[in-house]
């Protein structure tokens, strides 16, 4: 039956992006610029923010210009601990899978079918890893861009937490991007990385992005929790994204790392949006786990970044994975939290309790 469903959606996704890259908002001396690029007959093409309500654009897939403040200020939350939400959805690894996300959101009554907010005050959680190996990284992030705000005018929210495919982007690593991005690149001349740099603006928005929250009795994190994370960050969620933001996006990531052990510790193997450790035996035990739930007041823990082919649960239920392999584009799951049930939302509307599920079915 899964299989089934899989291979009936798989006629529609797998679709190479179609239509231009971009835009790209860059600030200049002249303010700001929308770029796009034309990959397959290699042009750019770009318009001024002061003319762009009047200019004919391109039919890109998600951007709405009239979402977009040049002068809004992205900041950081001070804080990302939220109570008494009645609706929770999370989604993660979207790896530039566009039609897959959007479809999964859709399906799931979480936006309409003009991609716009439909899930009230409910709260979605993308766990990370929007970016690197699809096509519709750029498509993917202004969807996420315009349902924050429109999530925040609903009285729900949007939260983007940073995986470690947004950090290395940001950082300067670009390994894993797809190739028709080494195009845009080029045309633009600008690296993957200045093309979300901090003179960009959805740069600007991803830099203020939290890689943690902690909503109800839920902690959503890329990778997952260690025992010596939650010790380094005196058990706070909020003191993980200050302390990360303030050396690793703001700063000097070398200087940063090479200083500090508590800062070498968040960006290594241990850390949050790298750590594996929930699904090897040896590095956390049930022990652990419950040590690390108790001390960040927490029942589970959600973490996208180790695949599966569907969400799953371990330790009876108190870690879910939701990395869902959305990455083949043809698969893939959303979490969905109601009434304290957890279900996994298929591709063609399919729901299933999740905790009903035998590990590795
Ligand atoms: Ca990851």
């Amino acid at each position: 039956m899964f299989w089934a469903l899989l291979s009936a959606f798989s006629l529609s996704a797998q679709e190479e992006a179609t239509g231009p890259d971009g835009p790209y908002l860059i600030y200049g001396e002249e303010g700001l610029t929308a770029y796009w690029a034309n990959i397959d007959e290699k042009t750019k093409e770009s318009v001024s923010w002061a003319e762009i309500t009047e200019a004919a654009l391109p039919d890109f897939a998600s951007f709405r210009p009239e979402l977009v403040d040049p002068e809004r200020e992205f900041k950081l939350p001070e804080s990302v601990v939220y109570k008494g939400v009645k609706k929770i959805a999370a989604i993660s690894d979207i790896h530039g899978q566009y039609p897959v996300a959007r479809k999964l959101l859709e399906t799931h009554g979480i936006i309409d079918e003009n991609q716009n907010w439909a899930f009230g005050e409910g709260h979605l959680v993308v766990v990370g890893d929007v970016f690197d190996r699809g096509d519709q990284v750029n498509q993917t992030l202004w969807l996420l861009h315009n349902l924050q705000l429109q999530a925040e005018a609903a009285g729900g929210k949007l939260h983007f937490l940073l995986g470690n495919h947004e950090t290395m982007i940001l950082e300067g690593d670009d390994r894993y991007v797809h190739r028709n991005y080494r195009i845009t690149s080029a045309l633009m001349t600008r690296t993957y990385q200045q093309l979300y740099g901090p003179d960009t603006y959805l740069g600007k928005w991803l830099r203020s992005l939290p890689l943690a929250v902690k909503i109800n009795d839920l902690v959503f994190v890329h990778g997952g929790l260690s025992k010596e994370v939650v010790k380094a960050i005196d058990d706070d969620l909020d003191n993980l994204n200050h302390l990360y933001h303030k050396y690793l996006i703001d700063g000097n990531i070398v200087e940063a790392t090479g200083r500090s052990g508590k800062l070498a510790l968040l960006y290594q193997r241990e850390g949050p949006l790298w750590y594996r450790g929930y699904f090897m035996e040896e590095e956390t035990t049930e022990k652990d786990l419950n040590w690390i739930l108790k001390r960040m007041g927490a029942s589970r823990i959600i973490v996208g970044h180790t695949s599966f082919e569907a969400i799953r649960s371990y330790f009876d239920g108190r870690v879910i994975a939701i990395d869902s392999s959305i990455k083949f584009g043809n698969m893939g799951e959303v979490l969905l939290i109601q009434d304290n049930k957890f279900y996994g939302g298929g591709l063609l509307g399919d729901k299933e309790a999740i905790f009903n599920r035998i590990a590795g079915d």
